[in-house]
């Protein structure tokens, strides 16, 4: 099989692993692969009817364009 879109780069699974725990310490990482500071993009949700809140945040690399999606949880307790 073949992957349909190969510039669309991903990290390892320990490579995301590592950015998620930093992102979780409230800590913009930087790329494993380029030691370059990532940006961060909060994914809005913009429904906030719901009985909950989910925040996602997107890391991209602005060098080698990788990027990956977190699902973040905040304020848990209201
Ligand atoms: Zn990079």
């Amino acid at each position: 099989m073949q992957t349909p879109t190969s510039d669309e780069a991903r990290y390892t699974a320990d490579e995301e692993r590592a950015l998620r725990e930093s992102v979780a310490s409230g800590i913009v990482p930087n790329c494993p692969r380029c030691a370059v500071r990532m940006t961060t993009r909060p994914i809005g949700g913009g429904s906030f009817g719901l009985g909950y809140r989910r925040q996602r945040e997107w890391l991209l690399c602005p060098s080698c364009k990788r990027s990956a999606i977190f699902d973040v949880k905040r304020g848990t307790r209201t």
